[in-house]
């Protein structure tokens, strides 16, 4: 059976096309900058090789994007099939649905809940439902599926969920922790119990978008993401967790709720500490210079991380692996070091060398370090793809 994965972001699309259940990749794609000028467009043959190179070009809408990918997919010299009839499902990683959770069939309804949800997940729900509508429009008769990144988190007991609110809001708005990243976790805690039965997990995924989730004997058991996506570690431009009473705060100062909004989901983060770039990357350059305010975002980022990774290991009772996934979590050995370092005391014996050499997979604690600690490369496409597979098979 042939499965269509597509995981969107809110500028980007990336496709995975697998034979299943032999898990085998067949063709790939990543499309960058979606809504500019300058796109970018790569596609990889996995079976013989062939590539489209990275290309650049314009990229108005998910449609031609998508219309791009599905060309390449059928060609005679680049594809993989013969037809686009022959993928059976697109798997989707969503977000949040109002009444849906777990692995469904994108019906109506389950689109209608995202909708509702746009307020609570505007960046992602926003780039999720157009993407899915596009293909919809092009492939109309293909089952869509959808993995909600809230799923794997729904083993979070309800004294870790719970806010201190009015009991009545958590019965009518289900105002309590969802957590995400979801996809990511379920591959992380599947991983990274390759090589041993560890109990106690504290899995960072640190990327645009950042959490800390504790998984114990391999389910979630708390996350750093609380309702929304603005919640828990600083992200690329949204907020982590800040004190609520800061926007009852800034309405009486005479701010908007849109300009209060804005400073939440678009010039927060590590944007809104650095004022240098959303990037981690230029963060890491720019204080490498001198610059103090991306030291600071830097530290600020570090100490949330340790802060969360401490008290996870006081709700399991200790740790027994540490791993580092996301774009950050596989790429910056600053990042790892700085937080490895913090918490020497909970066990936690880096390799430097290592650290230095690890980009992707491998472990980067010493031989005789009581905490594990892994670098473990995402792949969410593979979770989205298993659990499709698994909800066609009823
Ligand atoms: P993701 O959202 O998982 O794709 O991660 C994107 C983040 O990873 C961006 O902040 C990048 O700056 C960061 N990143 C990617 N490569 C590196 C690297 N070599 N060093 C530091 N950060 C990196």
């Amino acid at each position: 059976m042939y499965i269509l994965i597509s995981n969107v972001g809110s500028t980007s699309l990336k496709f995975k096309l697998y034979r299943m259940p032999e898990e085998e990749v067949l063709c790939e794609a990543k499309i960058e900058k979606i809504g500019s000028q300058d796109g970018i467009y790569h596609y990889k043959n996995d079976i013989n090789g062939r590539t489209h190179g990275e290309d650049s070009t314009p990229l108005d809408t998910y449609a031609v994007g998508i219309n791009k990918f599905l060309s390449d997919l059928c060609d005679k010299e680049l594809g993989v099939i013969a037809s686009v009839a022959e993928v059976q499902a697109i798997g989707f990683k969503t977000v949040i649905s109002k009444g849906f959770n777990g692995t469904v069939l994108l019906t109506d309804e389950v689109m209608a809940g995202m909708k509702e949800y746009l307020f609570i997940a505007p960046v992602h729900n926003a780039a999720y439902i157009s993407a899915i509508e596009q293909f919809r429009g092009i492939l109309p008769d293909t089952p869509m599926v959808g993995v909600f990144e809230t799923s794997f988190h729904r083993t979070i007991p309800l004294r870790n969920r719970l806010y201190p609110l009015p009991y009545e809001w958590y019965e009518k708005y289900g105002l309590a922790k969802n957590g995400y990243h979801g996809a990511s976790f379920t591959y992380v805690s599947q991983e990274a119990r390759r090589d041993g039965d560890f109990r106690r997990i504290i899995g960072c995924h640190l990327g645009g978008s950042s959490s800390i989730c504790a998984i114990l004997d391999g389910k979630s058991f708390d996350s750093s993401f609380g309702f929304s996506l603005q919640t828990g570690l600083p992200h690329a431009n949204r907020c982590g967790d800040a004190d609520p009473y800061v926007v009852p705060f800034l309405e009486d100062q005479g701010m908007s709720f849109e300009e209060i909004r804005e400073g939440l989901d678009k010039k927060g983060g590590l944007l809104g500490i650095s004022g240098v770039s959303n990037d981690l990357r230029e963060i890491e350059e720019a204080a490498g210079a001198g610059n103090e305010r991306a030291q600071l975002a830097i530290d600020v980022f570090v100490n949330d991380i340790v802060r969360y990774i401490g008290s996870f290991f006081a709700e399991m009772g200790g740790m027994d692996k540490l791993v580092f996934t996301g774009g950050i979590g596989e790429n910056s050995s600053l990042i790892r070091r700085m937080v490895c370092d913090s918490i020497k005391h909970l066990g936690v014996e880096l390799d430097s060398e290592q650290n230095d050499k690890v980009r992707g997979n491998g472990f980067i604690s010493t031989s005789s370090s009581p905490v594990k600690v892994q670098v473990i490369a995402a792949n969410e496409e593979l979770g989205i793809a298993r659990e499709t597979y698994g909800c066609l098979q009823g």
